[in-house]
């Protein structure tokens, strides 16, 4: 007899009992850096943690098994499993970037295409006509980051595959901001799926890793094998506490989401936000892809707010329960200035292409109470306000901005005012 298991089941229970020496419920941590030979010639299943390692080997089998992939390769940072992406090209070969990634992950393809490494062309890949021309100069390999950071794009993966098989190119995917909870790129025809698992399959703030899965077997020995040859596996530290992490991942993601979208609803009736990005709302660009390729929408979400330097800084210093920090995905909410911050490598000329502004704020949403959470974002705004006044900068408001407003799949339809609401206020 065969069971079909939930994922939310499988996260629960990865590798539980699995310990055969006491019978421990939850699998040992195995600090240990070296193992020895059973005798002369006789090497046992680890010999070198670099190489191998029980405990990362555990997470390692649950992302596999979440993500729907056929290895896994757990690595010290999200940065290190791209750059553990890129040893599957060869200098001359082609590698299409999101023009609006990560800005760690743009730096880190500029820098080394620079040096010869590989060539790299960064596409807004949510224009079909862009993404068919960089397609036509035949990529070895596309990476798509859907949701996008900190914009939330939306790629359609589908589409992306069905372009990337003309060509024999392979197509990863950044997972990031969804988690396999959310989203599994393999189920949708990718070849790899990219973790930064300092985010939200770690959940906690305290760690920094990552993890490449793959779904066949080739890609996995190959990244495997570059992953001892560089020295960029993931610590046992690290992994333990990532598991333990990944066993509550589903319920975390439901009270994520529950809060993104209430907040995603308030800021987009605040009169003082010009714009809001959040793939749940109707009105955003990649909303219907999202609902078709997503089981939900996230606990991120980006917004605009008119009144320049002045707002901007009246409201990040008036927030009590949103700490102004980079990263993402942990408990605790977190806001963040994606062009003094996260994206502070990328060029002025290239933020201003991928659309990224200097009153473009980004929020991490938290599990803390709905409430408490909606509170201070209402009260850090009017804080805005009085900046603004104060400032005596002369803004025009228009409460009817194109992404701003509207109702939300799946949630929070009572709060919600119409879409052609209006008006116009002079501070
Ligand atoms: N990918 C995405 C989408 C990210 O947001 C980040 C970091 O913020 C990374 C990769 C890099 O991960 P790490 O900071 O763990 O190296």
């Amino acid at each position: 007899m065969s069971f079909s298991e939930d994922p939310a089941t499988t996260a629960v229970r990865a590798s539980l009992e699995s310990d055969s020496q006491h019978g421990a419920v939850v699998p040992p941590l195995h600090l240990s850096s070296n193992y020895t030979f059973a005798g002369f010639g006789q090497k046992r299943q680890y010999d070198y943690c670099r190489s191998g390692n029980p405990t990362r080997d555990a997470l390692a089998d649950a992302l596999t098994a979440l993500e729907g992939g056929a290895g896994a390769v757990i690595t010290s940072s999200g940065m290190a499993a791209l750059t553990l992406l890129t040893q599957l090209l060869q200098p001359g070969e082609l590698l299409i970037a999101p023009h609006d990634c990560y800005g760690g992950t743009y730096r880190l393809f500029e820098s080394l295409s620079a040096k010869g490494h590989f060539d790299v062309l960064f596409v807004d890949q949510s224009d079909a006509e862009l993404l068919r021309q960089a397609f036509a100069r035949e990529p070895k390999l596309i990476l798509v980051e859907t949701p996008s950071n900190p914009l939330l794009r939306i790629v359609d993966i589908e589409s992306v595959v069905d372009a990337a098989r003309t060509c024999g190119a392979l197509v990863a995917v950044d997972n990031t901001f969804l988690s396999p909870a959310l989203q599994q790129p393999i189920s949708l025809g990718a070849d790899i799926v990219v973790h930064s698992t300092t985010k939200y399959l770690n959940g906690h703030s305290d760690v920094i890793g990552g993890a490449v899965i793959a779904a066949s077997d080739d890609i996995a020995e190959t990244l495997a094998w570059w992953a001892n040859c560089l020295g960029i596996t993931g610590a046992p530290f690290d992994s333990y506490l990532t598991l333990r992490g990944v066993r509550t991942l589903f319920a975390r993601m439901e009270q994520h989401e529950k809060n993104a979208k209430l907040l995603a609803v308030v800021l987009g009736e605040h009169e003082l936000v010009s714009r809001v990005y959040y793939p749940g709302l109707p009105n955003h660009a990649g909303h219907e892809v999202a609902c078709r390729q997503q089981q939900g929408f996230g606990g991120m979400l980006s917004f605009e707010i008119y009144g320049g330097e002045a707002a901007v800084r009246a409201f990040l210093e008036n927030l009590r329960h949103f700490s102004l920090a980079e990263s993402l995905g942990g408990i605790e909410s977190l806001v963040c200035h994606p062009a003094s911050m996260t994206h502070a490598p990328v060029s002025a000329d290239a933020l201003a292409a991928a659309g990224i502004g200097q009153n473009l704020i980004r929020l991490s949403v938290g599990l803390e109470s709905g409430a408490d959470l909606v509170n201070d974002v209402v009260v850090a705004l009017e804080e805005a306000r009085k900046a603004i006044q104060d400032s005596s900068v002369s803004v025009m408001i228009s409460s009817g901005s194109a992404d701003g407003n509207g109702s939300i799949c799946g949630g929070g339809g009572s709060l919600l005012r119409s879409n052609s609401m209006s008006s116009s206020v002079t501070l």
